[in-house]
């Protein structure tokens, strides 16, 4: 179905102006005032029309659990939360529609899921997913999170010697998963794509990063992994390799222009300029980095030296919320308290783009998405501007994204097709989701890891607590 969307308002090199813009199939045809009407006409009339953002970092399951996960460090707070993942494909399936369905009403029209894959139901696990998103309609990029150590051998061991259990699942036998999820659910022209997605070198070893490489380079997968997200896995990089994670992944070929790493909050000087060279993105999730206590990530130091970057929720029980209109907030003026030169500190029109085409150069698609070009896919979001939060009338992009925008989307498109209107997904029932949702969980406060008991003392110790 085609769109006519009169009288909106568009953001031009410093201005705004008033146009029409046509979609035709799947793309962005025309964008000019006064334009013959073609398809369904759309009233744009004080409404701003942007480019969809991408909630370029998330884990879905983790809605399960958001609110409830302890005040920890990243390493006990994943402890604890491996104890408690759903291990059913239903709730993965529910938590991903409710994943989609809080990135489009905060502006997202694209999702990176770094989907925790339930042991032996693996491909079940991203089927849940996959078929929630093409239900709802969001461009979804799975990235199924692999690893090959197991978790306890994320915490560095000090001077003391650490034994781990092995993993249960061989490195061969995850990349053979991994080729047949790609086999199955790559279809980046029906909205899905998968990506190699090994977790961190903090649980990977250098075997599963090379088949990854290997993956990426055989079917023009997208790579996506935690990057320097602790100050643990700083000290873990230099106790496994005697270098910096960015030099051992730059060593063994894993970083290019389709790489993209959440987090990198404890790089050095040298390895940002290696994250410039090799074209790699920064997803900063500022929302995670302060609820884990990681750090603040030198975001305006990644700007200065070329590095793209862009903007990610991170999972719900990090977060604990997939509103990606807060993280670009959060994620913008944060960095005014490390820099004193106000002159590198973030606008608000500079937070647009990076979560636009930053997130789509993240994902290779800089070419097709990201931006309101004629000939780019039309994945539109129209903002009413006659909203509560968005009023009284001043800069449109400074108040959508230093404000607090409240349900402030009107419309969203995707690939050509509006699956939002009037505020509402139209593509799925979201009132019969909440019910789910609400059946399938509880309401409790308290709940003791086992897990955590067992690592808690040697991490006190080994990060001198
Ligand atoms: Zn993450």
């Amino acid at each position: 179905m085609d769109f006519t969307i009169k009288n909106a308002l568009i953001a031009t090199k410093d201005e705004y102006s008033t146009t029409d813009v046509h979609l035709v199939n799947e793309n962005i045809a025309a964008i000019s005032p006064q334009l013959e009407v073609v398809g369904t006409v759309i009233n744009g009339e004080n409404k701003l029309l942007l480019p969809g953002f991408v909630n370029a970092h998330t884990h879905s399951s983790e809605m399960w659990q958001r609110g409830i996960t302890s005040m920890y460090p990243l390493e006990l707070w994943l402890t604890e939360l491996y104890d408690f993942t759903p291990l059913d494909c239903e709730k993965v399936y529910l938590s991903a529609l409710g994943t989609a369905v809080e990135t489009l009403l905060s502006g997202g029209t694209s999702v990176v899921d770094h989907l925790v894959l339930i042991p032996g139901q693996e491909l079940e696990t991203i089927s849940s997913a996959v078929r929630a998103y093409k239900e709802v309609g969001i461009r979804a990029f799975v990235a199924p999170l692999i690893q090959d150590v197991s978790l306890s051998a994320g915490i560095p061991s000090g001077d003391k010697q650490q034994t781990h259990e092995p993993y249960f699942r061989s490195t061969e036998a995850t990349l053979e998963l991994i080729e047949e999820a790609v086999r199955l659910f790559h279809k980046p022209e029906e909205g899905i794509s998968i990506l190699v997605a090994p977790t961190g070198m903090q649980l990977c070893s250098d075997a599963l990063f090379k088949g990854c490489i290997e993956l990426s380079e055989k079917y023009n997968l997208c790579r996506h992994s935690h990057l320097l997200e602790t100050r643990a896995q700083e000290k873990l990089s230099q106790e496994q390799y005697g270098c910096t994670a960015v030099e051992h992944l730059k060593h063994i070929g894993y970083l290019d222009y389709r790489t993209s790493l959440a987090h990198c909050v404890h790089l050095t000087d040298s390895d940002i300029a290696i994250l410039a060279e090799t074209k790699s993105t920064v997803v900063h999730n500022p929302l995670s980095n302060l609820r884990l206590g990681s750090g603040i990530a030198p975001i305006l130091k990644y700007r200065q030296a070329g590095v793209n970057v862009t903007f990610g929720c991170d999972g719900s029980s990090s977060n604990d919320s997939q509103d990606l209109l807060e993280a670009i907030k959060i994620g913008s003026i944060l960095h005014n308290v490390t820099d004193v030169d106000y002159r590198h500190w973030i606008t608000p029109r500079e937070s647009v783009t990076m979560a636009s085409l930053g997130g789509a150069r993240g994902l290779n698609m800089a070419d097709k998405l990201g931006s309101l070009d004629v000939g780019k896919k039309a994945d539109l979001v129209l903002y009413d501007l006659k909203n509560l939060s968005l009023l009284p009338r001043t800069d449109p992009i400074g108040l959508l994204v230093l404000g607090r925008p409240i349900n402030v989307v009107d419309s969203v498109w995707v690939n050509g097709k509006q699956i939002v209107a009037d505020g509402k997904v139209t593509t799925i029932d979201v009132d019969k989701l909440r019910e789910e949702l609400f059946n399938q969980s509880q309401w409790y406060t308290k709940r003791q890891s086992e897990s955590v008991k067992a690592v808690e003392t040697h991490y006190r110790y080994v990060m001198g607590i």
